[in-house]
């Protein structure tokens, strides 16, 4: 049983795993932003904090990752990489933008380089579930995002993406919008929702 420091990891409120993901950076405003994820280390918690399977376990790749600390920069910097172009494809296509072709080729990369590790197998309780074959290689910490973040921009929920307002003092992570009247329009009531309403009341107050 590996007993590790955990850091501790904004709240996840994007809804989905590659906007959690996304959000590891706080808030989302050019030179502003304190972001969660410094190493390979981290992104191994992030996987713990989240609780999603990856092909080897956290301990194995953490052991991996200390025998090979080249290989481990490396992915780290391809797991950002791909956060920040995840970002960029997200927010582009729920607005119906053109995609930087950059951005594509990060995430197409992720999802060739997980191809072939994929399977379904029979569940426990009948039916299927997703499963991973082994892989060895330390980038495998960018396929359960890059695999989330291809469903997501070709599904229909995407329409349901939005952003914290960050010219309304939001701090411009992407949630799903999963409220009834779809017009949810903070990443979190009592974070950024809060805090805008207390702005407003300030300057009221002051107006008045
Ligand atoms: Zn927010």
């Amino acid at each position: 049983m590996e007993v590790s420091p955990l850091a501790s990891f904004p709240e996840r409120v994007g809804g989905r795993l590659c906007l959690d993901f996304v959000n590891t950076v706080d808030p989302r405003r050019p030179g502003e932003g304190q972001d969660y994820l410094g190493d390979y280390s981290d992104v191994l918690d992030w996987f713990v904090a989240v609780d999603v399977p990856l092909p080897r376990s956290v301990s194995w790749l953490r052991r991996r990752a200390n025998q090979r600390p080249a290989e481990a920069a490396e992915a780290f910097r391809l797991a950002t990489e791909m956060r920040e172009a995840v970002f960029s494809l997200v927010n582009s296509s729920r607005q119906g933008d053109s995609v930087a072709p950059r951005d594509l080729v990060e995430l197409n990369e992720a999802l060739a380089d997980s191809a072939g590790h994929r399977f379904l197998a029979p569940a426990e309780r009948g039916g299927v579930q997703e499963s991973w074959r082994t892989a060895d290689s330390l980038t495998q910490v960018l396929w359960p995002v890059a695999i989330d973040a291809w469903d997501l921009l070709t599904e229909p929920e995407l329409a349901q993406v939005r952003q914290c307002p960050t010219a309304a003092g939001g701090c411009g992570w992407l949630f799903l919008d999963a409220s009834r009247a779809r017009n949810r329009r903070w990443c979190d009531m009592r974070t950024c929702g809060n805090r805008a309403k207390v702005r407003a009341h300030y300057s009221r107050s002051v107006g008045a």
